[in-house]
């Protein structure tokens, strides 16, 4: 313990472990399978990488998502020690070759459930010694929502090839129900393998996804919670023109006493708002995600929200908002099927198309008709010397990544409806 302490303080520059995160790395270390259920944010890379450093051999990660996959393999090549790689498909085939020649050379391997099923990859595996083989977001192995992989189902026969390496399964959402068919499709028996379970949602904040047919209805939904619900509330809004808006509707036609929050406001505007909030001289915020850092109120009873988040972490940073004094409070996720055309928009019109790339690195194009971000983003990369097709590559990427992390989002979302009594019991 002492030990692991010591890798942890020198190796990654941590003073303690997150809870959880000692308990998985002991039953790891005394070489049983593990599943890991800690939230978003709980520190699950950390584990294995801390395995990486303990031990010879490769750490294999099996990872859903691409932009996780980037920035594990970023940050580990950052720290130095170790070379990591990630196998996925934008991988050129002579770059994929070259790498799977020299797979040895590397400490982490990312790899995605489909590069997996490819027979030279396997065959490449098989060639280094695996220390430890890692599922990351494991849930993901089960059947359920828009995203689903076949390819999972085939990594129980993988983990069989490549000699059983010891297997540890990480994930933030898994009811009971998830982890036994987890447990199922990776032939994992419950008697040898160590589970290692935190709550995944505040205990004191209960989610609550509530799918309504049109805005209207949503609209009449908001005014009825905000008059039935008790104590000082948060709505989210994606757009600040809508928080405006809705903060002079509910003003009209509420009691309450309710104002607009967003970053277009001058300083004095959301210092003032801010205060009176603190001071229950105003009963809502109307917000959007400007609204939260450096705000210290720990009695919001409730969070609800309008739209959808821009990204899982933002929405558990704002539903987390409520019941910091540990009091009961409630979180009401508002959902009309299609909502996340608009999380979509907004992330098609920040992100440069290959075509407004070329046009403003030829100069082809009125610069004042482009979104500032695309532009300031563009004229990044000219003042860098960097290409307009490896621009567009990036961009392609980062485009690719934040509609997974919407995914992502929504996925939970609507999970968290489903299953919510659920969640609750565990
Ligand atoms: P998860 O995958 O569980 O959502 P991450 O692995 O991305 O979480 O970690 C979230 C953050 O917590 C990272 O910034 C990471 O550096 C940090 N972190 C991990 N372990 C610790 C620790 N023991 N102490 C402080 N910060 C930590
Ligand atoms: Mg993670």
């Amino acid at each position: 313990m002492t030990n692991l302490n010591k890798v942890l303080k020198e190796r990654f520059g941590f003073n303690e472990f997150k809870p959880g995160q000692a308990a998985i790395l002991e039953a790891l270390i005394a070489g049983q399978n593990v599943v890991g259920i800690l939230p978003t944010g709980g520190g699950k890379s950390l584990i294995y990488q801390m395995m990486g450093s303990l031990r010879p051999g490769v750490v294999l990660i099996v990872s859903p998502l691409l932009s996780l996959m980037q920035d594990q393999v970023g940050r580990l090549n950052f720290l130095g020690e170790a070379k990591a790689i990630a196998l996925n498909s934008t991988l050129d085939q002579q770059t994929r070759t070259d790498v799977l020649r020299h797979l040895g050379d590397f400490h982490y391997i990312f790899v995605s459930p489909e590069m997996l099923t490819n027979p030279s990859i396997q065959r490449a595996l098989r060639q280094v010694q695996i220390n430890l083989m890692v599922v990351d977001e494991a849930h993901t192995i089960v059947s359920w929502g828009p995203d689903f992989r076949p390819e999972y189902l085939q990594l129980a026969a993988i983990h069989a090839q490549l000699n059983r390496p010891q297997l540890l399964l990480l994930t933030a959402t898994a009811t009971q129900k998830m982890l036994a068919s987890m447990l199922t499709v990776m032939q994992l028996d419950v008697q040898h393998t160590k589970i290692v379970r935190l709550s995944v949602n505040r205990e004191n904040i209960y989610l609550q996804t509530t799918t309504l047919d049109n805005e209207g209805q949503k609209r009449e939904e908001v005014r009825r919670l905000v008059q039935q619900l008790r104590g000082p509330g948060v709505i989210y809004f994606a757009s600040r023109k809508l928080a405006t808006s809705m903060a002079g509707w509910l003003n009209d036609h509420t009691d309450l006493r309710v104002a607009a929050y967003h970053a277009g406001l001058d300083a004095v505007a959301r210092f003032t708002i801010q205060q009176q909030f603190m001071q229950d001289e105003l009963d809502v915020i109307t917000a959007t995600s400007a609204f939260g850092m450096g705000i210290d109120k720990n009695d919001i009873r409730y969070v609800i929200h309008y739209h959808l988040s821009r990204s899982m972490a933002d929405y558990v940073q704002e539903f987390g908002r409520a019941g910091r004094d540990g009091q009961s409070s409630i979180a009401i996720q508002l959902y009309v099927p299609g909502d996340e055309r608009l999380q979509l928009d907004m992330i098609r019109s920040t992100i440069p198309s290959e075509q407004t790339v070329t046009q403003v690195y030829g100069k082809q194009i009125d610069e004042t008709l482009l979104d500032a971000t695309q532009l300031e983003l563009i004229h990044y990369y000219q003042s860098q010397n960097i290409s307009a097709s490896a621009a567009s590559a990036i961009f392609a990427r980062r485009l690719r990544e934040r509609l997974n992390e919407l995914q992502h989002l929504l996925h939970y979302v609507t999970l968290t409806s489903g299953l919510r009594d659920e969640l609750l019991t565990t």
